[in-house]
């Protein structure tokens, strides 16, 4: 007989049916014994009635809970009183007549039938796969996907090109520190994982592809909190041809949708309020205000901030992009950097007017917090090497580091922006959820300890010969 989902179990009422899952609770009254059995799509009560043939009923008795079985029986509805309306099968339950038991289970570490908030993180983490039996986790990956698939489709419908890019590659100056993969072919050297996809989709705009999105894996080596991960997914895009007006349209069309239509979210304010940085750190001393009028109300407060600084400088003195190096300046601003030397740039004469350069950078924050960055990039490339220039890039160095993408800009650029969400964020604050992780199916703990795996972990000795590399004791 053909397994059925407990979902589709309603529709078998007086019909006998073959249903797979876990044993959710055990309870025994007399003679009678019950269990709720779990699958991906619900819950079931299946009783076993005392006239059952021996061998089945020895079997149930031994049942724990989380075993994994396999129960044929009859559909029948139950009497009014016995409903229950707190399961989507609450008004039929399962006479069992066979039963196999498929695997057994331990006790488990923790209760996976609450919302597992008090669980020390480090010990739902090793656990994750029992962890995620949770309802409230099971959501959290459903809502994941429905996003997800929203967003395809929404971009895909306005003729985005979903393309995957390289995962080792080169460092891109994202502004964090890198993961680096080291070569074996080319003893010495070494791969970076990717910051963000920034430089593949740019050299995309050059290819033609105009429009192009994807949902990238994207790696930095930052010192973990509640609301950061090593790795995370972004929804990255760029468009050719457009002005920092297309980008925002979009972009705020695709989030009301999402928010409104997919999670029945309820949006403060429509159109969503912009404000410059100059603004927002004046009034809210944050760039990413919190524009709440009642934090309690679940309501979703989406802003945009616009009109950052192009240039910061660091306590060690050094210029630094407040973005990333391939954002285009201001136009009023533009005309003036041309007009300075890099050495006014980066000297106490021209301190000034370089933290005054403002950049084609947007951001949306919701709640308070960043989901999304992007800007118009520069795409002639003397401006660019002169950007690189004024962050201390020496000459040679530019072109080492750099050449690829302004040779690239010599074949026929099109004007080209974009935007980058981190995904995991963005749902964490949808959701409501107190961590980026409860958003991820194997995140990396606070501790920086891969989830179940127990990576980073150490590698052989051949490993490392071949790599040519060696372990120095710090
Ligand atoms: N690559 C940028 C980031 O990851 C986003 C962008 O400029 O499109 O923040």
């Amino acid at each position: 007989m053909k397994r059925t989902y407990i979902e589709e179990t309603l529709k078998h009422i007086g019909e006998e049916v073959r249903v797979m899952g876990w044993v959710q609770t055990y309870r025994s009254h007399g003679k009678l014994i019950f269990i709720d059995l779990r699958d991906k799509s619900g819950i079931l009560q299946v009783v076993f009635l005392p006239n059952l043939n021996k061998p089945a009923l020895e079997t149930a008795k031994k049942l724990r809970p989380e075993w994994v079985v396999e129960i044929t029986g009859l559909i029948k509805k139950r009497e009014g009183n016995t409903e229950n309306k707190n399961i989507e099968t609450g008004t039929i339950e399962m006479s069992a007549e066979a039963i196999k038991v498929l695997s057994e289970a331990k006790t488990l570490p923790f209760p996976i039938d609450d919302d597992g908030y008090q669980i020390k993180e480090e010990k739902r983490l090793k656990y994750r796969y029992l962890d995620l039996r949770r309802g409230r986790m099971k959501n959290n990956l459903i809502a994941r996907q429905k996003a997800a698939n929203f967003i395809r489709n929404f971009l895909g419908g306005k003729g985005f090109l979903e393309i995957e890019t390289p995962i080792l590659t080169k460092s891109t100056p994202e502004g964090a520190r890198d993961f680096l993969v080291p070569s074996r072919l080319q003893t010495g050297k070494f791969y970076a994982l990717p910051q963000s996809p920034q430089q593949y989709k740019q050299l995309l705009m050059v290819a033609g592809i105009e429009k192009y999105f994807q949902f990238p894996h994207v790696f930095r080596d930052e010192d973990l909190r509640a609301d950061r991960l090593f790795e995370h997914t972004q929804v990255d895009i760029e468009m050719s041809f457009v002005e920092q007006e297309d980008v925002l349209s979009l972009i705020e069309e695709m989030m009301i949708d999402l928010t409104e239509k997919v999670f029945n979210k309820k949006i403060q304010e429509k159109p969503f309020p912009r404000i410059t940085y100059a603004e927002a750190m004046k009034k809210y001393k944050s760039d990413k205000p919190d524009l709440r009028k009642d934090k309690e109300g679940g309501c979703l407060a989406f802003c945009w901030v616009k009109d950052f600084p192009m240039f910061e400088v660091l306590e060690d003195g050094s210029v630094d992009a407040v973005h990333h190096p391939f954002t285009a300046l201001a136009d009023e601003d533009l005309k003036k950097f041309k007009k300075m030397s890099v050495e006014d740039l980066r000297g106490p004469k021209g301190r000034k007017e370089l933290l005054g350069f403002r950049a084609k950078q947007y951001d949306l924050a919701l709640n308070g917090v960043e989901i999304m960055g992007g800007s118009i990039r520069t795409h002639q490339k003397e401006v660019l090497k002169k950007v690189f220039e004024t962050l201390g890039h020496a000459p040679e160095a530019v072109e080492e580091r750099f050449g690829h993408i302004m040779e690239a800009f010599e074949y026929g650029v099109p004007p080209h922006g974009g935007i980058a969400a981190g995904f995991d964020r963005l749902l964490q604050t949808i959701l409501n959820e107190k961590s980026i992780r409860e958003t991820v199916a194997f995140p990396t703990a606070t501790s920086g300890v891969a989830s179940v795996m127990d990576a980073p972990s150490f590698v052989s000795e051949n490993q490392l010969r071949e790599l040519g590399i060696k372990i120095i004791k710090k």
